[in-house]
């Protein structure tokens, strides 16, 4: 496919599950025009989860048909993609990579008040431990567009907001 320039551009918002990605998507796209697409929920509104994964309590998901149905909507740029993970779109679809990241207390009494337990919660405190959602970015894209942000407290939840609506008028002005 033509590598076309976009007018505007694509983020994709990751990190490990309740970092605050829907947080800040969801501010982002109230602050901006662009369009908060929660991966996970495009997966189940369009068929993309098989069978339930017994290990990790969630679905599968069918990456390819999430491909395909996410290709037409990120073409034109203006998206905000919010996902745990990072490794399995286009690396043409984003000109911004933002990994948010929160501090193990804060993500584990997120992740309980969310009524995770047991291996999922372990596991998921430990992907942040391990920066997994980091590298999985800083393998899967050019260093120069991946973005960590802090967010923790409700300034930070803020101040990450002003941040991207401040990267994509710089996107915009250096694009023009
Ligand atoms: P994710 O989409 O990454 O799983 P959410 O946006 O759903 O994370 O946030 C997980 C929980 O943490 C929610 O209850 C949300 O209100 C809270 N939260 C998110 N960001 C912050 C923040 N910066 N300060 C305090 N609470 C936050
Ligand atoms: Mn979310």
């Amino acid at each position: 496919m033509a590598n076309r320039p976009r007018a505007i551009p694509n983020l994709l918002i990751t990190g490990t599950p309740g970092v605050g990605k829907s947080s800040i998507s969801k501010k982002l796209s109230e602050r901006t025009n662009f369009t908060w697409r929660e991966v996970s929920k495009l997966a189940e509104e369009h068929n993309c989860l098989d069978e339930y994964d017994p290990e990790y309590q969630c679905p599968f998901l069918n990456e390819d048909k999430l491909l395909d149905i996410m290709e037409g909507m990120m073409a034109k740029g203006g998206n905000i993609v919010d996902y745990h993970g990072c490794d399995f779109f286009p690396e043409r679809w984003f000109d911004g990579v933002f990994v948010i990241r929160t501090n193990n207390t804060t993500l584990y009494d997120r992740l309980t008040a969310r009524g995770y337990q047991g291996k999922k919660l372990e596991d998921n405190v430990q992907c942040e431990i391990f920066e997994t959602l980091l590298e999985e970015a800083q393998s899967s894209y050019k260093p120069e567009i991946v973005q960590e942000l802090q967010n923790d407290t409700e300034a930070q939840l803020q101040s990450n907001v002003d941040t991207i609506v401040e990267w994509i008028e710089r996107w915009k002005e250096d694009n023009l």
